[in-house]
């Protein structure tokens, strides 16, 4: 359990973090001596989560239950989808699962792909499955999520998750939304009838993690105002946000004059842009213009390390829920 307390904090000119944000091209153009943001840290919340998965298996183990078990089918090689992939599958060998890669040619017919949906389905032993989308054009990605019995549908992308989620019924929460609210609820952000402002209205991320914001419960119980790429005034309304979480896919759009003083700023954004300085030839950034936000957030998430590891980790804790029967009994 993290124990955070807003406050602003002496200058120490040793803290990495620190000197970023007094650098900040911000704070140099108001000449302001800045807040101390608190830093969002989704990694060590993610590794937190793991090593909680971990001990729970270890019980299991223990108990000589069953260990759970994912699935994950990758059709084709697209690099980025064998890069999520595989750090799914390494995730559950990090926490004691077992896990199952089902590798898929890239011209495998929509046929065959729904008969390996089914086989898994039916498979006892596996208890989460997630297609890894995006799917090549000619296969229906809504047949094949449809496909998918709910009680193994650990990415919570069924029907039926997304339904009985909106009812706040038992379900899978999809796992980036639901690592928004695990890293608010961990951080002890105060978000009861806050203005949260969500940028984005996709299924995975957008939609979902403004209803949850809705909710009647704690993370929760905020006033939600879900923008898109038709909102108008999108600045004026950002920067009424006392919460703001940008999903849009845009590197850099949130800057710093969209966003009130001591806002909380949730950047689920992750690009790859060039920069020869770095041996990769590229960094990662986000939707959020971070050093100049930071300077006037009173809490961020930083690219990387922030909403991107606790994808997997509460890709981890659904399969989890779904070995212990936790959701469908
Ligand atoms: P998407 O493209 O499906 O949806 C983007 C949304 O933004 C749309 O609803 C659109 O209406 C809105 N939008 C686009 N331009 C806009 C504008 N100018 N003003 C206001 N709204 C605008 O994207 P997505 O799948 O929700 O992903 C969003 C970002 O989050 C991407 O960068 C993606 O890579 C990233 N992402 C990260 C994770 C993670 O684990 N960190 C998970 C999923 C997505």
């Amino acid at each position: 359990m993290i124990v955070v307390s807003i406050r602003k904090v002496k200058y120490d000119k040793n803290n990495e973090w620190e000197k970023l944000i007094r650098t900040s091209s911000f704070s140099r153009l108001f000449k302001k001596e800045p807040t101390m943001p608190i830093l969002i840290d989704g990694k060590k919340t993610s590794e937190e989560i793991k090593n909680e998965i971990a001990a729970r298996v270890m019980e299991i183990k223990s108990e000589g239950g069953k260990i759970p078990h994912l699935a994950a089918v990758l059709v084709g090689n697209d690099g980025a989808s064998q890069t999520y992939v595989g750090a799914k599958v390494k995730s559950c060998e990090q926490v004691g699962f077992a896990s199952t890669l089902v590798r898929l040619d890239e011209d495998v017919s929509e046929e065959e792909l729904l008969k390996k949906v089914e086989e898994i389905n039916d498979n006892p032993d596996i208890d989460g499955l997630i297609v890894q989308l995006p799917l090549p054009g000619y296969i229906s990605v809504e047949k094949v999520t449809s496909k998918i019995k709910p009680e193994k549908d650990v990415d919570g992308f069924t029907p039926a998750n997304v339904g009985r989620m909106v009812l706040n019924w038992p379900s899978y929460v999809s796992a980036t939304p639901n690592g928004i609210v695990e890293l608010l609820k961990r951080y002890k952000i105060e978000t009861s009838g806050k203005h949260c402002v969500v940028i984005g209205r996709s299924h995975i991320v957008g939609s979902p993690v403004s209803i949850l914001m809705a909710r009647n419960e704690n993370p929760g119980n905020c006033t939600v105002t879900l923008a898109h790429s038709r909102t108008k005034n999108l600045p004026e309304l950002a920067k009424t946000a006392d919460i703001l979480i940008v999903a849009l896919g845009k590197p850099g759009f949130v800057t710093a004059d969209m966003v009130k003083d001591g806002a909380v700023v949730i950047d689920v954004g992750i690009h790859r842009v060039e920069d020869p300085s770095k041996k990769s030839g590229f960094r990662l950034v986000g939707d959020v213009k971070f050093e100049e936000v930071a300077a006037k957030a009173s809490a961020i998430t930083p690219v990387p390390g922030g909403v991107g590891p606790m994808t997997i980790a509460s890709l981890l804790y659904n399969t989890l829920l779904a070995a212990e029967k936790k959701i469908y009994k």
